[in-house]
């Protein structure tokens, strides 16, 4: 039978659905995923005070922090793909955030708080040491976001505890990044990939197994000061926060990657992202973009087994 239930965490709703042979089994194991989100969370979390993260962007400079080690692997595997996207994707970019006052109502700053900022940003101002899964930070203002791959990474912790508990057909829809397990209801599952304008309406649909899809646009959250409307999502290379052109989404096997990929892909641009897509075609890429009120799909080869064929009236890249 199929059970579904839903919560509020990490500051977006976060729905599971799973089949399960009797309704307390499915209960049973989506309150196991919901319970391993709220670790996600307690260890990620830069909106409440007591998570491992918090306490060391808090922490003095010069002073390693010893961390658990789940946190320690993903904040190594991020900076890794930070370096591996050419610095587009960096969670390290907390002064920036600030800079602009991203979580506030916005602000422009001049060229040389902007330069000061960067000069504070990049997960070059943390230092890793494995033996000790410690992190030094090394410069007093620097601070992790990890805004653009917690929710990927508490998918992946859902997973885990889902699979535990036998579940081998199941639907995750965390604010929009999906997880789909095993078969859907009817044969695969389908879902649609929303206008990168419009994010009430499907522009695509792409078909799901054992794969979460993520996608990153600037439309979604945003800040308007001085009447200059600024996304979230900032390129760390320039600090400047990144025009809205379109969406990317990424289909991928580990959702924390898809979640990474997508943020970095939408810094990148259409065409960087797409070039960066070819060879890289264990995930599947699709770029959105509107071009005088038309939306483009591009996509690489690695979407095309995902693709649902109705759908695909624009050309692959
Ligand atoms: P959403 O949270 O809407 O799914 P993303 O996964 O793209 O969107 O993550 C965006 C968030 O990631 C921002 O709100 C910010 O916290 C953080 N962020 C912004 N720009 C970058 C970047 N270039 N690299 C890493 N993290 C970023
Ligand atoms: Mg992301």
């Amino acid at each position: 039978m199929w059970v579904e239930r839903e919560v509020f965490v990490m500051g977006t709703t976060l729905r599971i659905g799973v089949r399960a042979p009797s309704r307390a089994e499915g209960v049973g194991a989506i309150q196991e995923a919901f319970h391993a989100v709220r670790r996600a969370d307690s260890l990620l979390s830069t909106w409440r005070e007591d998570s491992e993260i918090a306490r060391l962007n808090r922490a003095p400079v010069g002073r390693p922090v010893a961390l658990p080690l789940e946190l320690y692997r993903l904040l190594r595997d991020s900076e890794r793909w930070s370096r591996e996207t050419g610095g587009a994707f960096d969670p390290g970019i907390g002064a920036l955030v600030d800079a602009w006052d991203l979580r506030g109502r916005g602000r422009i700053p001049s060229r040389i708080e902007l330069a000061e900022a960067r000069s504070r940003a990049g997960m070059a101002r943390f230092a890793f040491a494995d033996r000790s899964h410690s992190v030094t930070k090394r410069h007093e203002d620097a601070w992790i976001d990890t805004g653009a791959f917690g929710k990927g990474a508490a998918l992946g912790a859902a997973r885990t505890a889902l699979r535990r508990r036998g579940i081998e057909s199941a639907f995750l829809n965390f604010g929009g990044q999906v997880l789909a397990l095993g078969a859907g209801r009817g044969a695969e599952w389908v879902v649609p990939v929303a206008h990168p304008a419009r994010r009430d309406q499907p522009a695509m649909r792409i078909r799901l197994r054992d794969r979460s899809a993520s996608t990153s646009s600037q439309s979604e959250r945003y800040v308007e000061p001085e009447g200059r409307r600024l996304g979230h999502i900032l390129d760390p290379r320039t600090g400047e926060p990144v025009p809205a052109w379109g969406s990317v989404t990424v289909v991928a096997e580990d959702p924390t990657l898809a979640d990474i990929l997508s943020t970095a892909l939408l810094v990148l641009g259409p065409e960087a992202a797409l070039v960066w897509a070819r060879p890289h075609d264990d995930v599947g890429v699709l770029v959105l973009e509107e071009l005088e009120g038309r939306v483009v799909a591009r996509w690489n080869h690695g979407l095309s087994p995902f693709l649902v064929s109705d759908s695909t009236h624009n050309r692959g890249g």
